[in-house]
C-alpha cells in the first residue's frame, strides 16, 4: 500500500480533540481520527465519549476510525500494574503510589498506540500522534516514549505534540460545544482513584479555609480588647469613682 503524508491521530475523548483538531486544520495538515480506547469502563461510559467524539468530528468534516472496545485485552496489557493508587499530596504512600501509577499509565499507553501505529500502517498513514498529551493529569514523557516507540516498531513517524498548554483552550472550547466532559481518566482504577483524591482535596481546602477564618478573627478580637481598654482610659471616671467623690 502506498504511504500517504498523512497523521492518524490517537483521540480519548471529544473535548481533549478540540485544539488538536483546530491546529490539524489551520495547518492545513491532512489527518484522520482513531479511536481505541479500551481503558475506559464501565461501557456505557465508553459509548458517551464515543458518541459525543462521533458526532463531534462528523460536525468537522473528520474521518473517524473506531477500534474495538476490547476490556479484556486492557486487562491483559495492564496485568501486575492493575490496582487503585490514589495521588494524595502529604500522604506517606504518595511516591510509592506514583511509580505504581506510572506503571500501569506506561502499559495502557502502549497498547492503545500499538494498534494505533497497526492501524497507521494498515490505512497507510505516515504518522501517529495523539491526544492524551492536552490533559494536565497524564504523564506527557511517558506518553512520548511509548509513541515514538510504537511508531518505531511499525516503521511510521511519530509526530507527537505535547499540547498541554492548552488545556485551558480546550476546556472553554468543550463548555461552547456542549460537549461531554467526563471527571476520571477512563480505567475502572482512575475513577475510585479521581474520587479519593477530590474528596482529599475537599478535606485539605475546608482545613486551609478554617485556619484563615481563625487567623483572620484573631485580630478582630485583639482590636475589640484594644477598643475596650482605649474607652476605659479616657473616660474621666468610673461609677465607683463618682460615688468615692461624692462621699468626700
Ligand atoms: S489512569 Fe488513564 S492512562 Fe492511566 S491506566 Fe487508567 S485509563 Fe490508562
Amino acid at each position: 500500500m502506498t504511504t500517504m503524508n498523512t497523521t492518524l491521530l490517537h483521540v480519548c475523548c471529544a473535548p481533549c480533540s478540540t485544539v488538536p483538531f483546530q491546529l490539524f486544520s489551520e495547518n492545513e495538515e491532512s489527518f484522520s481520527a482513531f479511536f481505541y480506547n479500551p481503558n475506559i469502563q464501565p461501557a456505557e461510559e465508553y459509548e458517551r465519549r464515543l458518541t459525543c467524539l462521533r458526532s463531534f468530528a462528523h460536525d468537522r468534516g473528520v474521518e473517524l476510525k473506531e477500534g474495538a472496545y476490547d476490556p479484556e485485552a486492557w486487562d491483559t496489557a495492564i496485568g501486575e500494574c492493575a490496582g487503585i493508587v490514589p495521588l494524595i499530596k502529604d500522604d506517606p504512600s504518595y511516591e510509592e503510589n506514583l511509580a505504581l501509577r506510572k506503571a500501569r499509565c506506561r502499559a495502557c499507553y502502549a497498547l492503545r498506540f500499538e494498534r494505533l501505529a497497526a492501524c497507521a500502517v494498515q490505512h497507510g498513514f505516515s504518522s501517529i500522534a495523539t491526544t492524551l498529551s492536552i490533559s494536565p493529569y497524564q504523564f506527557t514523557d511517558i506518553m512520548a516514549d511509548e509513541l515514538l516507540a510504537a511508531a518505531k516498531r511499525e516503521g511510521v513517524l511519530s509526530g507527537f505534540v505535547d499540547y498541554h498548554k492548552r488545556y485551558p483552550v480546550s476546556v472553554k472550547r468543550a463548555r461552547e460545544f456542549g460537549l461531554y466532559r467526563q471527571n476520571y481518566c477512563g480505567c475502572r482504577y482512575s475513577k475510585t482513584e479521581a474520587e479519593q483524591e477530590r474528596a482529599a482535596r475537599k478535606i485539605a481546602r475546608k482545613a486551609t479555609q478554617k485556619a484563615a477564618q481563625k487567623h483572620s478573627h484573631a485580630p478582630t478580637q485583639n482590636r475589640a480588647a484594644r477598643k475596650t481598654a482605649q474607652t476605659r482610659a479616657a473616660s474621666p471616671v468610673d461609677s465607683s469613682s463618682v460615688n468615692t467623690a461624692e462621699a468626700q
